[in-house]
């Protein structure tokens, strides 16, 4: 693979950081410049103010984002974040992420990405449906099950999303479970969805193994992040054979040679409030010597921008999977491609949600629900042809798998730009 990359410069945006490696797909491929033009400036971008009485009496007043980046393909499809570093920038990156995301897994979505300024771990269950339902009533006229399809995110899970989809229900006076995915099975949602990304994860691991001649029984691997892609990640690939030998969150990381036991991990964090601290199953190390760490594959599954230049010239793995979005700064693109680590990148490896999220909006629309094996037969198929178009174009354009998944989203948004027309 040569070595093109996104140009070796800082970048404190993250939007401009989706922008460079947009610019350097679309001189590789000669997209036309008005694609480019229309795909650098998301179409519509709310900022909201969400006043929430808090468990003390008092109010507090939260930001709240929603940024729909395209709808060329179809309707505008993206997660809500709770982060205390949600911003309007990130969001921006997040929606743009979405867009190249839906168009790379063939599904016949736009992209859009929301967020809520916020530390949900320090919120009780109350506050945090009274700020899920401000939210979802703020976003009544951008949300809608043929317009705009919010999902959870990092910090959001199904109970968000049930209560999103009943005040939407209320303010709209419609039922329609469609307009929010990644509900609880009760309420609409699709058996598969809650393990979907992190099992795109394993496919595209497995799929990545494949063409590189590895055994998954013989290879070891690190996982950043212990929520719902991490956690999910880790227990499918250590099911194929896979000897996980670190994970983490944000509470600790640990190490263990010999293998670390998930089931028992998975079991610790259930009854520790979801976190990993005090788990005995390895030794403790630093949160970033696991990126470093001896091992063949990394999955980055927990935050942005953690792969930086420096952290790419120590890492140890031959493959890196981003089950997080945007885990790799631009500067490091470079270093990971001279070193030769193959890198399956976000808009890739993390679609396993946003595919199952789609089936979980078929179902809805039916009015029919399909079996966890049909979920995941149908899941795996449609990564796994994602995998190859991305292979093949990594190939054809003699680039990285990163560049050829922007190519491979640009060629179809292209055509739905010039299909559409009327611009
Ligand atoms: P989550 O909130 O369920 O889990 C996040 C995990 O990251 C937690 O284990 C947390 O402890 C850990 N973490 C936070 N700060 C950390 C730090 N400093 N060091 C190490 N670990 C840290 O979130 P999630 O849904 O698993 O999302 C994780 C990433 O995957 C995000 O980038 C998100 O955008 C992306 N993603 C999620 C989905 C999805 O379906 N949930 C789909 C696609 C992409």
């Amino acid at each position: 693979m040569s070595t093109q990359t996104a140009k070796a410069q800082t970048h404190e945006s993250m939007f401009d950081a989706v922008l460079a490696r947009l610019d350097v797909a679309a001189k590789l491929m000669n997209l036309s410049e008005d694609v480019a033009t229309i795909l650098r400036n998301p179409m519509k971008q709310v900022k909201v103010s969400l006043p929430i009485m808090m468990d003390n009496g008092k109010v507090q007043v939260f930001e709240g984002y929603r940024v729909v980046h395209s709808t060329i393909l179809g309707p505008s499809k993206g997660g809500v974040r709770y982060a205390m570093d949600v911003n309007q920038d990130e969001v921006m990156a997040l929606a743009a992420w979405m867009s190249f995301k839906c168009a790379v897994a063939n599904l016949p979505y736009g992209g859009a990405k929301g967020g809520i300024k916020c530390d949900p771990r320090a919120m009780s269950v109350g506050e945090l449906e009274r700020l899920s339902r401000a939210y979802a009533k703020s976003m009544k006229d951008v949300f809608g099950v043929n317009k705009d399809i919010p999902a959870p995110d990092m910090g959001t899970s199904g109970r968000e999303m049930a209560w999103m989809l009943d005040e939407f229900n209320k303010v709209t006076g419609e039922d329609s479970p469609g307009v929010i995915t990644g509900k609880p099975i009760v309420v609409g949602g699709s058996l598969g969805r809650d393990a979907a990304t992190g099992r795109g994860v394993m496919v595209n691991t497995l799929a990545a193994l494949k063409k590189m001649n590895l055994d998954p029984k013989s290879v070891t691997a690190a996982v950043q992040g212990f929520g719902n892609v991490g956690s999910h990640a880790a227990r499918l690939l250590h099911e194929k054979g896979i000897k996980i030998v670190a994970i983490g969150d944000h509470t600790a990381t640990f190490y263990n040679e010999k293998g670390i036991d998930i089931k028992a991990a998975l079991d610790f964090a259930a009854k520790n409030n979801r976190v990993l601290k005090g788990f005995t199953g390895g030794t403790e190390i630093g949160a970033n010597d696991l990126l470093t760490c001896k091992c063949d594959v990394l999955v980055p599954a927990a935050l942005q921008n953690v792969i930086t230049e420096e952290i790419a010239q120590n890492i140890q793995a031959k493959l890196i999977v981003e089950g997080a979005n945007g885990p790799t700064v631009p500067e490091a693109d470079h270093v990971l491609n001279e070193r030769k680590i193959i890198v399956v990148p976000d808009i890739l490896a993390n679609s396993g949600g946003v595919t199952v999220s789609y089936f979980e909006w078929v179902q809805n629309k039916a009015g029919y629900y399909w079996t966890e094996n049909e979920v995941n037969t149908k899941h795996d198929e449609k990564m796994e042809i994602a995998f190859s178009h991305v292979w093949n174009n990594a190939a054809e354009f003699k680039t990285s798998m990163r560049i050829a998944a922007y190519i491979t989203a640009l060629q179809k948004i292209g055509q739905g730009v010039t299909l559409k027309g009327n611009y």
